[in-house]
């Protein structure tokens, strides 16, 4: 019997949810319980786990702990701090949830059984979120196993992103990794916030309002922090509206605000994170009674309202007669496509669907990514390098573009299992794998109005090539088809160059004369002693500098820093 497998309950394919049982030897790991009904957990007598761990509080990966913890209450549940606190959000309409879940710390292992202990690593993608580090140790060997849960590499707005070069070369047996979007290629978080505020921004300059179906947890409050941030809107007389869902999930952030990225708290200490009366825009609660509501939403300026995807949002267009505009998420790498969960609860609503016949309603897709792209699933992957790579989470042709990439296929074993289909990990002890491809980095710009600033990651910085790259601080910067070419210029480079115009070498003329030094003449015997000239200039005292034994061709093509031109 192998040492290490995987069982998964669910793999989050669709909806379904993200539920995967984890063997190590003798100990049972459950990792996430998103399944709605845990009939095939609750089949035996026993539990169907020693333990369980929670990556983070969204409904995908947590709704079924509650009814988990009410068929084995003596079943312990583990989770990070802020999750365990966000964790009973998903159960808004149950009476008397109890406090079932327990904390555990950040980057520091804890153990829960002889040689078994869990590390969690904040994973970036909502606040408490955490990729776990599995260890189990025998006197033989130490087997690991990493699960991503959800995770996002880019600092979004209220989490920073999963630290990717710490986790470099950690070589776990086995990674488990979400791939929600496939191969798909996003631009980065910063343009994609730009491009959303930009369609908001154009719809509430037409006297359109503006309403957003969210979850409780994430996506409601990044936008709400974008649209309190973002140029286009601070200070603007703009009402932004939050329904009594997505506002228990703003007040259950304020209680842990002290958890947050500092730049969160920075901003906290000024203004409230959501709430507050003087400072625009305004953001606030709905009123509960429909005949308020109305009186909310039937001013003569356009609003923004977040709500919950599960209310029916045509009562939002009927209670304003300005024309609403329906922003939803797109399908992920298909641009103009809406996400095929968003289709379907539109579908669903026969009043939404002749309220978009009609034009009251436009319908609109967006892009703010909560996953990575296909880019970052990869270099995740390369910086990792484990043997076994489980693919769960996503639509299935989404895990198997990812599973058919030439770069991941020839270095690791991928598994791209169903539910019910138990997944043996054979471990080698030597296993040759081909060294990772050349790693590619991301960097982030930033338009001005008079230029543009490229940021790159500090991994680069420690680089050998940086420091002639950095020598004097001024790059070359050149096209080459779509690509940008950026290139370090060296010291000897700037001397070599000067201020001056090319002139042939041998040339007889003051640009190539033994007396001309800081432009001008210092030869005696010439009529220009002392004048500053031009390069070009001649006089008969002219005489040639010898050629430099060590001058060696310039060479304009070492490391260039480049990214693939986009296929
Ligand atoms: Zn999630
Ligand atoms: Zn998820």
């Amino acid at each position: 019997m192998t040492e290490l497998e995987c069982l998964p309950y669910g793999v989050g394919n669709t909806d379904e949810g993200v539920c995967l049982l984890v063997r190590m030897g003798p100990h049972r790991i459950l990792l996430d319980c998103g399944l709605e009904q845990i009939d095939a957990l609750t089949a035996e007598a026993e539990p169907p786990a020693d333990l369980v761990l929670c990556t983070h509080a969204h409904g995908d990966h947590a709704r079924g702990l509650l009814a988990l913890h009410r068929a084995f209450p003596h079943l312990p549940v583990y989770a990070s701090e802020v999750t365990a606190q966000l964790l009973p959000l998903n159960w808004l309409d149950e009476p008397d949830v109890p406090d079932f879940c327990h904390a555990l710390p950040w980057r520091s292992p804890v153990e829960f059984a002889d040689g078994l202990s869990a590390e969690l690593i904040p994973a970036g993608h909502l606040p408490g979120a955490a990729a776990l580090l599995l260890t189990y140790a025998t006197s033989e060997r130490t087997y690991t196993v990493f699960y991503t849960g959800d995770f996002l590499l880019s600092n979004s707005r209220l989490a920073e992103g999963l630290p990717l070069e710490e986790m470099r070369g950690l070589k776990p047996d086995v990674l488990i990794a979400e791939g929600s979007y496939g191969t798909a290629r996003f631009p980065h978080r910063r343009q994609q916030e730009n491009q959303l505020a930009e369609r908001i921004h154009q719809a509430i300059a037409a006297s359109q309002s503006v309403l957003f179906p969210v979850p409780t947890l994430g996506l409601g409050q990044e936008l709400l922090i974008l649209l309190r941030s973002h140029h286009h809107f601070t200070g603007r007389a703009i009402d932004i509206w939050v329904d009594e869902r997505i506002a228990a999930g703003c007040d259950a952030y304020l209680e842990l605000l002290h958890h947050f990225p500092s730049s969160v708290q920075n901003f906290a200490r000024h203004q409230s994170l959501f709430w507050d009366e003087r400072i625009r825009p305004h953001v606030r609660r709905l009123p509960l009674d429909p005949g308020l509501r109305q009186i909310a939403l039937s001013g003569p300026t356009p609003a923004i309202v977040l709500t919950h995807y599960d209310t029916e949002l045509s009562q939002y267009v009927h209670a304003s007669l300005l024309p609403w505009l329906l922003l939803v998420p797109q399908q992920p790498g298909r641009e103009g496509a809406i996400d095929a969960l968003t289709e379907q609860r539109i579908q669903a609503s026969k009043s939404l669907r002749s309220l978009l016949k009609s034009g009251r309603l436009t319908l609109d897709t967006y892009l703010l990514g909560e996953h990575c792209d296909g880019i970052g699933t990869t270099q995740l992957i390369h910086n990792l390098r484990p043997q076994h790579v489980v693919l769960v989470h996503g639509p299935s042709n989404y895990l198997a573009d990812l599973a058919s990439l030439e770069e991941l296929q020839n270095r690791y074993h991928l598994h791209t299992p169903l539910a019910g289909m138990r997944v043996d990990l054979p471990v080698g002890e030597t296993f040759l794998q081909p060294a990772a491809p050349e790693t590619q980095y991301e960097g982030e710009l930033t338009e001005y109005e008079d230029g543009a600033l490229v940021t790159l990651p500090p991994v680069l910085l420690t680089d050998p090539r940086w420091q002639s790259f950095a020598d004097t601080g001024i790059v070359e910067v050149r096209w080459q088809g779509d690509s940008l070419v950026l290139r370090g210029v060296s010291q000897r480079e700037l001397l070599n160059r000067g201020d001056e115009p090319d002139i042939l070498p041998g040339t007889e003329c003051c640009g190539n004369c033994i007396h001309y030094r800081g432009q001008r003449c210092w030869s005696q015997a010439s009529s220009l002693f002392g004048f500053k000239v031009t390069p070009e200039g001649y006089c008969p005292a002219f005489s040639p500098v010898p050629p430099d034994p060590d001058a060696e061709p310039m060479d304009f093509s070492t490391n260039p820093i480049e990214r693939e031109p986009d296929e």
